[in-house]
């Protein structure tokens, strides 16, 4: 890690519902890890989805953060507003000859054809990579050349993971036919502009990691430390999730105090020793990624529901 630079960490937060335990947790540590090293905090709405995501949800979530005392220095701009700055990105990638147009549908892409990986994920085989006759009246999505090469880095939580993009990820699209940029090449841009130097997120995103690392050196951006939290799982077994209406913040609010539910994430995710009410700024005082271990937190959701 880079030292004698202030830390810049950020929330992603996607404004599409009201925040899970899962999104509170990964919100959390990104908070604990940055105001531990006196760092800056920046917030970013990720609506680039505007049918799933609204205003009002960016408005309740701000209310939520606030409540739980995760403040944060900036609010940069959502990414709804950028797609001019994402063209400008975009354009760099074509001028060194690495984009080229795909027409392939989605059933040919679930297809036999495409290589499945055990995760449900496909690998794109190139179909379109030299196309000779594109078909007329369609519009295609774009998709980036990857090189056949390893990506490795040392998550702060997970240890090290290797990726290599040509043979588990296949070229990727960074815009769709209906001109909306996607997930990867947003994030990639907006960290990189924002000087991000740590990305706490979670588990689920561990993938991406490397998808953007390799964004992050076509646009000239440093990589940033990774940290993927763990997932947070019911007794059961099952992930929480924001069907867990139970457990979104609305209801939470109105049993818990905001001591109580970081209380409980806290003690679940082996940050304290025994159960208590827990501030974050109190927290903040003794963390360290030390005691947090990369495996599945299983939260004891009765605990949070009892009153
Ligand atoms: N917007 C994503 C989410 O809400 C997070 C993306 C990220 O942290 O890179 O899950």
């Amino acid at each position: 890690m880079e030292t004698g630079k202030r830390a810049v960490g950020r929330f992603a937060p996607t404004p599409s519902g009201r925040m899970h335990l899962g999104n509170v947790f990964a919100a959390l540590m990104a908070w604990l890890s940055v105001r531990s090293k006196d760092g800056l905090l920046v917030l970013r709405m990720e609506d680039l989805d505007t049918q799933r995501t609204s205003a009002d949800f960016a408005s309740v979530l701000r209310q939520d953060l606030e409540w739980l005392g995760l403040g944060w220095d900036i609010e940069t701009e959502p990414q709804s507003c950028r797609s001019e700055v994402y063209d400008a990105y975009f354009r760099k990638l074509e001028e060194r000859g690495l984009l080229y147009p795909c027409y392939c549908t989605r059933s040919q892409l679930h297809s036999v054809n495409a290589p499945h990986l055990s995760d449900g994920t496909y690998v794109y085989p190139g179909t379109c990579r030299n196309l000779k006759n594109p078909p007329a009246g369609r519009k295609p999505a774009w998709r980036v050349k990857v090189p056949d090469k390893v990506w490795e880095f040392t998550d702060l939580v997970q240890g090290d993971y290797r990726l290599n993009l040509a043979t588990e990820c296949g070229d990727m699209v960074v815009r769709r036919a209906d001109g909306v940029y996607v997930y990867q090449l947003a994030v990639t841009v907006d960290d990189g502009e924002a000087g991000v130097t740590e990305v706490v997120r979670g588990m689920d995103l561990l993938s991406s990691a490397p998808r953007q690392m390799y964004l992050q050196e076509l646009f000239g951006f440093e990589h940033p430390v990774y940290a993927h939290v763990p997932m947070l799982l019911a007794p059961d077994g099952r992930r929480l999730s924001k069907r867990d209406l139970d457990l979104d913040l609305g209801v939470l609010r109105q049993r818990l105090t905001p001591e109580e539910l970081i209380g409980h994430l806290a003690f679940a995710a082996g940050l304290i020793d025994r159960y208590e009410g827990i501030s974050a700024g109190e927290l903040a005082r003794n963390f360290s990624w030390d005691k947090l271990r990369g495996d599945a937190i299983y939260l004891d959701s009765a605990a949070l529901t009892q009153n």
